[in-house]
């Protein structure tokens, strides 16, 4: 069987693992805080704080921003259930978006959708390919949607627009217009789930890239704190000799990253570049080859003249098909003992969305995309051969269906 997403876990990543569990510190200590270095160096914005998932990344964004009941907050109906569950659980309403034929939320219909209770837009990369930022960001400093902006706290006062949050949990190391995630947005939070392009079996980035008059630095000294239970000083600083004193300022989270995550994170962030993109692309190139001659076959945009994606996973596109063959296909593949998948199941499908009062029929983009889908496996192990056989299984599979 070829395994859908594997971590790639050699001995580079379990000697740093293993030096960081004999060093005497494995939570949060100096592999996170230089992790978290590393990541703004990377990608070029100023402050990182390292998380326990993208997910908590998210939340405590949408909670630093004061974002509560009678909020609403703008994210793709095409995604995965934590860019919306985390609107969910601070009180406020996700808002859909349907997304356009890249997978991407569509930016004009983000406008349509702003309301004088919009506070926050999370655009998706999805697949790792950028959305359009300069429309974005362009739409939430528009004079007439700044206009409708009601701030309720400080940092909405301070910001006076609605926020741009990146989920940027596939794209680390995409570009747009030159520029890498972490620096198109106000905020970008990544996600190092271990099925993501680099893993810390769990964890998240939250990459602050706020404008002015914002701090960006005092914001992450903040977030330090908000994100470890609102606690005046981390684990570290208290063992430091007659240093036992601290104060809670707020009933913060528990969100913090361990040194033994950022060992892995550190090991994968060095040679990210270096092989584990170049192999990437070197899969998305040889699916495209692949599946080029095939009328059938719709390729996934992932190099445009401004966009080069981080080539998270393949979305193969099948013609002329509807849901019940696309998922014929797909028991076809796994027949032939080659695992793929589906990314993803739109929101308004799934059970306690639909409960809520959401329905499919409302984003029809969404749902095509979703019915022709085909998601092909992509990650650094999966060689040249292997790559030859889910392009032949899944060439058989599709001709046997249409
Ligand atoms: C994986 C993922 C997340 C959540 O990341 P976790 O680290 O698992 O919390 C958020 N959004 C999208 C689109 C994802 O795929």
């Amino acid at each position: 069987m070829i395994p859908f997403s594997p971590p790639r876990i050699d001995q580079k990543v379990i000697d740093e693992v293993t030096a960081a569990l004999k060093s005497g510190w494995i939570t949060t200590g100096p592999r996170t805080k230089q992790f978290e270095k590393m990541i703004s160096a990377y990608c070029g914005h100023e402050s990182t704080l390292c998380v326990n998932s993208g997910s908590s990344g998210l939340e405590l964004m949408l909670r630093w921003f004061g974002v509560g009941e009678g909020d609403e907050v703008i994210v793709p109906a095409y995604t995965y259930s934590a860019t919306a569950n985390v609107v969910v659980h601070c009180g406020a309403k996700p808002i859909f978006v349907d997304s356009g034929t890249d997978f991407n939320i569509d930016t004009k219909k983000i406008r349509q959708a702003i309301t004088p209770a919009t506070k926050v837009v999370i655009p998706v990369d999805l697949a790792g390919f950028p959305c359009d930022y300069v429309e974005i960001n362009k739409c939430v400093r528009d004079n007439v949607i700044r206009k409708m902006f009601t701030p309720k706290t400080q940092e909405q006062e301070m910001l006076g627009r609605i926020l741009v949050l990146s989920d940027a949990a596939h794209s680390i190391g995409a570009r747009y217009q030159g520029k890498k995630t972490g620096t198109l947005t106000d905020i970008s939070v990544f996600s190092f789930h271990a099925v993501k392009n680099m893993t810390t079996a769990e964890g998240g980035a939250v990459c602050l890239n706020l404008p002015e008059p914002f701090n960006n630095e005092e914001v992450y000294k903040y977030l330090c704190i908000k994100s470890l239970h609102g606690q005046t000083k981390d684990a570290l600083a208290k063992t430091k000799a007659g240093n036992w004193q601290y104060d809670v300022i707020e009933a913060g989270y528990k969100y913090n990253m361990t040194d033994i995550q950022a060992a892995m994170g550190i090991v994968e962030l060095q040679r990210y570049d270096k092989d584990m993109l170049v192999r990437r692309k070197q899969i998305f190139d040889l699916y495209s080859q692949g599946f080029a001659n095939k009328d059938w076959a719709i390729l996934p945009p992932y190099e445009t003249a401004e966009k080069t994606s981080s080539y998270h996973v393949y979305l193969l596109r099948i013609k002329r098909i509807d849901e019940v063959q696309r998922n014929s296909i797909i028991s076809r593949i796994f027949d032939r003992q080659v695992s793929v998948n589906v990314h993803f199941i739109p929101l308004p499908m799934l059970s306690y969305y639909k409960n809520a009062g959401y329905t499919i029929d409302d984003y029809p983009v969404s749902y095509e995309n979703f019915s022709h889908v085909i998601t092909l496996p992509v990650y650094y192990d999966l060689n040249d051969k292997q790559v030859q056989t889910v392009i032949s299984t899944v060439i058989e599979s599709v001709e046997e269906v249409l």
